[in-house]
């Protein structure tokens, strides 16, 4: 590990302490009839106990320079297959499974889009992230609170995101310079539609504005979305914040 140059841009924070990867391994609830995918496996520290459950385990790793740490690993376990690939360029669809758990300590500076792609994904059945821990708080924050806006309510739509365990910056080598969470969301939904995503989006698209404003901003038409938000029980100076992931559901199809 003294050799390897990590590189800051591609986020290489790793993680050492067995204690905490097998933690993972048991937030994450995975058994052996399980197929695992793994976004970013670095030198394998959380690669290793995730194949020792005996799931099938598919591993990520953007940097070739890592193949050293990682090519003995894929031949000491049969049942862990090591892609070296962007994981936000590969085409899933390549990957012959029904259904699968993500498991990472996710790159932080791609958080946002590696959780969008895997939510996009009918055959995620859960997902088990570490992430910073001011996006753990945005993941499951609470209508009206002060860290709400798209990302908990597009993960939301899907389950009920939980934080299993904070992190501290002191577990990660090199060390990062704020603190994570592990983050475990069950998808329990079948995932939105376009439709209602690019409603959220457009809700959240002006911070301080009306809700009225921001979707008439973007093209929605203004009495249409008065009078909806009237039918939901909301006045028109209500503003995205304030409305649930339920609200937005309904929000759409009345749109
Ligand atoms: N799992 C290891 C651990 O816990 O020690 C490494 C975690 S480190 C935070 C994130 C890893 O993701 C790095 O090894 C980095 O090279 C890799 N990575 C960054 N961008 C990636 C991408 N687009 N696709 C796949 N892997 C990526």
């Amino acid at each position: 590990m003294d050799s390897f140059k990590h590189s800051h841009s591609l986020g290489q924070n790793f993680l050492t302490d067995k204690n905490l990867l097998e933690a993972i391994v048991k937030d994450a609830g995975i058994t052996r009839n399980d197929t695992v995918i793994e976004i970013g496996a670095g030198m394998g520290a959380l690669t290793e106990p995730l194949a020792k459950t005996g799931a099938r385990v598919i591993s990520f790793e953007i940097d070739s320079r890592l193949k050293p740490f990682l090519s003995p690993l894929s031949s000491k376990y049969p049942n862990l297959e090591i892609i070296f690939s962007d994981f936000l360029k590969y085409d899933l669809k390549e990957i012959d499974v029904t259904s699968f758990r993500a498991v990472a300590n996710l790159p932080y500076y791609i958080t946002t889009p590696v959780l969008f792609r895997l939510l996009d994904d009918d055959r995620l059945s859960s997902a088990t992230v570490m992430v910073q821990e001011e996006v753990a708080d945005r993941i499951v924050a609470k209508a009206g609170g002060k860290d709400y806006g798209i990302l908990s309510v597009s993960i939301q739509l899907s389950g009920s995101p939980k934080i299993m365990r904070k992190v501290g910056r002191a577990m990660f080598s090199p060390q990062p310079n704020v603190d994570s969470a592990i983050v475990r969301v069950d998808i329990e939904r079948k995932r939105a539609d376009e439709k209602l995503l690019s409603l959220v989006r457009a809700a959240f698209s002006m911070r301080r504005k009306t809700l009225v404003n921001c979707l008439s901003k973007s093209g929605y038409e203004k009495t249409k979305i008065i009078n909806s938000l009237s039918e939901l029980g909301f006045d028109q100076s209500v503003r995205g914040e304030k409305l649930t992931p339920e609200d937005f559901k309904k929000l759409s199809a009345l749109l």
